[in-house]
């Protein structure tokens, strides 16, 4: 097939953004495609070679192709780059400087869809060090045999920029309208493409052999079926509105989502966007066999970094750490992770998509053997706004962001945002831009590299009206090893064997000190809980404050007496004093 047809198409189609438009070029384009290439056609038109899970990258530097416009149209680098900056686009500039060779010479070959797709996967191969000039003369051989127009959409696809030009859903209508005569039928291609993430492959099938071969269509290991989102809510009131009388209420952890799929010993980890991201959790990969009852799975989890000595979750930020090409075992190490399991897809050759969320949990409770490193997620089934907020609570208490309501009935819908699943944040954060001072009244024994030590640390601020000290939270984080000798030495003087009057702790630690060590914390927020005493009542009843995210900055604050530490009263203030809108923490990452 000629391959000025699908840059003749792509050229009408840059002059439109009417969407019904859009969809009939392609409709033209489809009718004229044969079906073994079919699919290449719409990795083209979508400016790839393969789904994005295959990590199939064309992998050519700008530089590169600079070189080869310059070798095909005879004319110096400078000038393409000039042209380049100019219009600012690298496709149009190609055209341009080969319209004018053009002029003067004569087309000899007539290019097809077969050559350049073949030619750009050849590039998409090279690999080492002298791939860079065999990539160059590819990229050229191409050039000197297309007109300028596709030249132009060749490098375009090269580069990238053809990317995000046609959106999927246009691309499905067209196959819909083109091979079943209706529009009508893009649910069932939607739905194919959902389970399979392979719009190359749905429009393969679809052209071969009509609707029925895409209602055949199974979700299978090591295609990533694409994720089911959730929608936003204020309240657990508005989530009580949408969801009924009865629901699940799971921790939403801060970490990255990751689909598992396993089929014996190979394992493979798809990203929320269905990237191929198994090197970034050799970890995972190694370890998750022995949690899992079942051979061939495709799973659903959020990794998210802990603090490996006390169990805590830290940030997001923390497992950011590990998206490097290099040194990843060393990143490994630093920044721990637990997988929090919460949905299955599929088990030992059967989808488990269809299955209602009940079902489908009571499968994934089956399936998984938890263990320090593999957990479920925490559900709890609620009925009341109370309840809902309860766990709301608690999940921000252990680091969590808010919470996911899954309905119990319904199914997994790959690909969809709706009211099956909403996630509840809370409105506001009460930042924290200042440290505190705070006594240290009780630690934790440490595990792992922590054997011997201090774990973690129990702090409290001063209550000045009772003259007690109410505990605020526990921190794990921000110690050195010499810290941890430190505080081991300097605390074994402060043990009491019985808890002193003056501590009103609500949680059971290790050891108990003498009220006097003042050390100074930096946390990200004040949250309300469930089990710390500072201020209790005073905004909730039931409740106290304590800081999410606390880390010590190094500073033992020897010169000051635990009654000159951080007041109830303060951290009250600061609780009611500025907020601000929790946004979206993830949005610069993912
Ligand atoms: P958002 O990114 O705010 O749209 O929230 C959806 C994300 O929350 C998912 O993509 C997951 O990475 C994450 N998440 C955390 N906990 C859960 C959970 N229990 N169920 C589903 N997704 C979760």
């Amino acid at each position: 097939m000629k391959f000025s047809l699908v840059a003749g198409t792509l050229k009408i189609m840059e002059s439109t953004t009417k969407r019904l438009e859009l969809t009939s070029h392609l409709v033209d384009l489809f009718k004229k495609t044969p079906s073994e290439i079919i699919a290449n056609v719409v990795y083209l038109l979508q400016g790839k070679l393969r789904p994005d899970h295959e990590g199939v990258e064309l992998g050519v530097a700008e530089k590169i192709a600079i070189r080869a416009i310059s070798k095909s149209a005879g004319v110096p680098v400078k000038k393409i780059e000039h042209e380049y900056h100019e219009g600012g686009d690298l496709g149009q500039a190609a055209s341009k400087v080969l319209e004018e060779k053009t002029q003067t010479t004569f087309l000899t070959q007539t290019i097809t869809v077969e050559r350049v797709y073949d030619t750009l996967y050849k590039i998409a191969e090279l690999k080492g060090a002298r791939s860079q000039d065999m990539k160059m003369k590819y990229i050229s051989s191409l050039l000197n045999d297309a007109s300028p127009s596709e030249a132009g959409f060749i490098l375009k696809i090269i580069t990238g920029s053809l990317r995000l030009g046609i959106a999927d859903y246009t691309i499905m209508d067209a196959l819909a309208i083109a091979f079943t005569g209706s529009k009508e039928n893009r649910e069932a291609l939607e739905k194919a493409y959902n389970v399979s993430s392979d719009l190359g492959k749905v429009a393969a099938a679809v052209a071969k052999d009509g609707i029925n071969a895409i209602k055949n269509f199974k979700v299978s290991v090591f295609s990533p079926v694409r994720p089911m989102l959730a929608e936003r809510v204020k309240s657990a009131e508005e989530a009580r509105e949408k969801m009924g009388s009865e629901f699940a209420a799971e921790y939403k952890l801060d970490g990255e989502r990751v689909q598992l799929h396993i089929l014996g010993e190979k394992i493979v980890l798809y990203s929320r966007s269905l990237e191929n991201i198994t090197n970034y959790y050799p970890d995972i990969v190694e370890k998750i066999s022995k949690s899992l009852n079942a051979k061939q799975l495709i799973l659903e989890a959020e990794a998210v970094a802990v603090n490996e000595d006390t169990g805590e979750f830290l940030a997001f930020q923390e497992l950011m750490h590990r998206r490097r090409k290099y040194g990843i075992h060393k990143a490994v190490s630093q920044y721990p992770i637990t997988v929090n399991f919460f949905d299955v897809m599929y088990v030992d050759g059967k989808s488990c998509l269809d299955l209602a969320y009940k079902e489908r949990r009571k499968l994934l409770e089956n399936i998984i053997r938890e263990d320090s490193f593999a957990k479920l997620m925490p559900m709890t089934i609620v009925k009341t706004n109370n309840e809902v907020e309860d766990v709301l609570e608690n999940a921000i208490n252990t680091g969590c962001e808010g919470l996911m309501l899954k309905q119990l009935d319904l199914p997994y819908r790959a690909g969809a945002r709706g009211s099956n699943w909403l996630k509840l944040k809370r409105e506001y954060r009460n930042e924290l831009g200042d440290s505190l001072d705070l006594v240290v009244i009780g630690a934790f024994f440490g595990r792992g590299r922590r054997t011997g030590r201090y774990g973690a640390l129990l702090l409290a601020t001063y209550d000045d009206q009772t003259d007690t000290f109410p505990s605020i939270c526990k921190v794990g984080t921000g110690f050195t090893d010499e810290n941890l000798d430190q505080f081991y030495q300097i605390l074994s003087d402060k043990i009491t064997l019985k808890k002193n009057p003056r501590i009103n702790s609500g949680l059971e630690a290790d050891v108990w000190f003498e009220p006097e060590l003042v050390i100074e914390i930096l946390a990200s927020e004040i949250t309300l809980s469930p089990i710390h005493k500072t201020a209790i009542d005073v905004i909730r009843k039931g409740s106290g404050l304590a800081l999410r995210f606390p880390k010590f900055t190094g500073r033992i604050r020897f010169e000051k007496t635990p009654e000159n530490a951080t007041t109830d009263q303060e951290i009250i203030s600061l609780y009611n004093g500025q907020k601000r809108v929790v946004q979206d923490e993830r949005q610069n990452y993912i």
